[in-house]
């Protein structure tokens, strides 16, 4: 039987990147995302299960799972990627669009943990976090975003500690700026996006960002960063204050 995998955020950039990656190596590949007209293109090109799940629906959650345990006959590896971002000043981004982070960037993940766990006890398969080099650094202009990202972090360790008596491995994948449509996440109070912020900062592609999850779900780190400026972190530091 071949290993199994469910991607949330499938449908576009890094989890599309993974669930390419994933598919090629002959891995039976699931997707769950709100974006149902992505997940037919995903469906077409790869033959990949696609389920519509928001991440924030704990019933979707469970639901979205069974199907797809049904389907591959075990469920070895969660990826929890689904995320989204608000860029601008912490004024700028409304109370609502910060709540909207926190429901989909943690609860979303905490939700998946959850839903997850009897699938991964069985198959002793991995739990794998999509955090970002925001959760490392706080970074101006994604505030909230950058606390989300914290959250997602610490989770992903206390979890590899917890779920360590069960034959789960948990890690964490860090991005730093990947080339997807999140680099054109505004805000409605800010005309500018992060990717006004990048300036001379190198960009990934999602293919590099799909090797680092390859790796994440294979290698015994319990965190993998993208791009080897999230490594240098005074770089980090001081990309985004140069731009405001
Ligand atoms: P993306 O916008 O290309 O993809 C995000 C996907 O998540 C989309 O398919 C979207 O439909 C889906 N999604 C959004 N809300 C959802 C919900 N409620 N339920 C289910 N699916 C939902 O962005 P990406 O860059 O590929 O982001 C993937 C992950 O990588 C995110 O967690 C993001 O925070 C993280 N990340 C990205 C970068 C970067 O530079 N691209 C950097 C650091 C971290």
């Amino acid at each position: 039987m071949s290993k199994a995998i469910f991607i949330t955020g499938g449908a576009s950039g890094i989890g599309l990147a993974a669930a390419r990656r994933f598919a090629r190596e002959g891995w039976t590949v699931g997707i769950g995302d709100i974006d149902e007209i992505g997940m037919r293109r995903v469906a077409e090109e790869l033959g990949a299960f696609t389920v519509p799940l928001d991440v924030r629906d704990r019933a979707q959650w469970a639901e979205a799972l069974r199907a797809f345990a049904v389907h591959a006959g075990k469920i070895d590896v969660l990826l929890n990627n689904a995320g989204i971002a608000r860029y601008g000043m912490f004024e700028e981004v409304t109370p609502d669009e910060s709540d909207l982070q926190v429901d989909i960037n943690v609860k979303g993940v905490i939700n998946g943990a959850y839903a997850a766990l009897d699938y991964l006890k069985a198959s002793k398969g991995r739990l794998v976090n999509v955090a970002s080099v925001a959760g490392i650094v706080g970074s101006p202009g994604l505030a909230v975003y950058s606390a989300t990202k914290h959250a997602v972090r610490g989770l992903s360790e206390a979890l590899d500690a917890e779920f360590t008596r069960h034959g789960i491995d948990v890690s964490c994948v860090m991005p730093f700026f990947v080339e997807t449509p999140i680099l054109d996440a505004g805000s409605k109070g800010s005309n500018r996006t992060i990717r006004d912020a990048i300036g001379q900062s190198p960009v990934y592609t999602v293919a590099e960002a799909a090797d680092v999850v390859w790796q994440a779900t294979h290698g015994r780190d319990r965190e993998y960063i993208v791009g080897k400026a999230g490594r240098q972190a005074n770089f980090a530091r001081r990309f985004m204050p140069n731009r405001l």
